[in-house]
């Protein structure tokens, strides 16, 4: 095989549009600069329709967790209390930093695999009505769900005063996001998943309400002070250092955004989703998520009685194509697709014909062909391809 051609179809990092990469690859400039001022408003400006939100966005140069870690203890203090839906391994991980920094934590655990349903969420805050935030995982990348984040906002406004705080890092740019119309309060994302750039920046948008709560808290904090990058941004700048190539490539990416138009950008994730649910039925493995929770940029697909995951992904390994695995009790039980960003319906035909032939090599008890095929039907009917 070519020793430099693989396919990347993990949930994040995702590949990098040549157009992109390009960008990334201009003249350094300094960050104090007039040309990376007007950069840095622009970019906040315009990641607003992304979010759905009219509030300016803020950049952060971290990975996504710093981004989360920062939404905990910029709205938090320890002994406060909060409330986390756990369904997977990044709810998880948002309990933790919280446990991190002394946050009374109730815990309300979902089954991996399904979304969180709105009653049972206000059930849960009617128990524990002095919570100060909730935490969502709008996308839980771990299991492929798409929680309900409109919904759930709505039974979080009614129940509690709390703040709704949201993790979008795998689906931000590649979903359907209404920050302001939903009520949101904090909606975090990070660059390296459906935005198509590489790892290194992280996004937020904050409510005004949200504020307020940010100015009165006296948990300490220095580089993730929400506040630092505000002031910055309305001084048309960044408190430090930004990764500045990066900030190249995240103009490039929200030109190609808007050229393809988002709504289109949110259909395409979509007939992605459609297909590569429609492969993997078609060639007789078996979806770990229903069709009402399943997540736009992720699939997960699990794992025989008679075949293992890791030999699937080490064979489409060998024809250098890769898949991620499960993670914490998932490991070695489920792979899962990546379907977002610089990916389109033909990506999701060689994933699924692909998988196909690995499948087929490791014995598992597939139907060559017919996965291929039901993929293929579902993009000759898409009402996408018409317009
Ligand atoms: C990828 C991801 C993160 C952040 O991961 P980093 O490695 O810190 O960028 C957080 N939450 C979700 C849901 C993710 O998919």
């Amino acid at each position: 095989m070519l020793p430099d051609k693989f396919r990347l179809q993990i949930p994040g990092p995702t590949p990098i549009p040549p157009g992109v990469q390009q960008a990334m690859a201009q003249p350094m400039i300094g960050h104090r600069d007039p040309d990376c001022s007007r950069m840095v408003v622009d970019l906040s400006r315009r990641l607003g329709p992304v979010f759905g939100t009219k509030e300016p966005v803020l950049i952060f140069t971290s990975s996504g967790t710093a981004a989360l870690e920062a939404a905990a203890v910029n709205t938090l203090a320890p002994g406060e209390e909060a409330a986390v839906v756990v369904s997977g391994a990044f709810g998880d991980r948002f309990a933790k930093i919280l446990e991190r920094y002394g946050i009374t934590l109730h815990r309300l655990d979902v089954p991996w695999g399904e979304a969180c349903q709105p009653e049972i969420l206000a059930d849960f805050l009617r128990k524990h009505p002095q919570v100060k935030a909730v935490f969502l995982t709008y996308c839980e990348t771990s299991t492929g769900v798409l929680h309900p984040i409109g919904e759930l906002a709505t039974v979080i406004r009614q129940e509690t005063e709390a703040l709704v705080i949201v993790d979008g890092v795998s689906c931000i740019g590649g979903v359907e996001s209404r920050f302001d119309e939903w009520g949101l309060d904090i909606l975090v994302t990070g660059s390296q998943k459906a935005l198509m750039l590489p790892p290194g920046l992280a996004f937020a948008a904050v409510s005004e309400r949200a504020w307020q709560v940010i100015e009165n808290n006296p948990q300490p904090r220095f580089y993730l002070d929400f506040k630092t990058y505000r002031t910055n941004l309305e001084k048309e700048t960044t408190p430090y250092t930004p990764a500045v190539s990066l900030l190249f490539g995240l103009t490039e990416v929200l030109q190609m955004i808007e050229t393809e138009g988002f709504t289109q950008v949110i259909e395409r994730h979509d007939l992605m989703m459609r297909m590569t649910r429609a492969g993997i039925r078609g060639m007789g493995l078996t979806l770990m998520t229903s069709d009402s929770d399943a997540s736009p940029t992720v699939t997960s697909i699990l794992g025989g009685n008679d075949w293992s995951s890791e030999d699937l992904r080490k064979e489409l390994r060998r024809l250098s194509f890769r898949v991620a695995g499960g993670q914490q009790h998932l490991k070695g039980k489920i792979f899962r697709i990546g379907h977002m960003g610089y990916c389109d319906p033909v990506d999701v035909l060689s994933t699924i014909a692909t998988i196909e032939v690995a499948a087929k090599r490791i014995n598992a008890p597939v139907r060559l062909g017919a996965g291929i095929q039901a993929a293929e039907e579902e993009l000759i009917h898409a009402p996408s391809l018409n317009h």
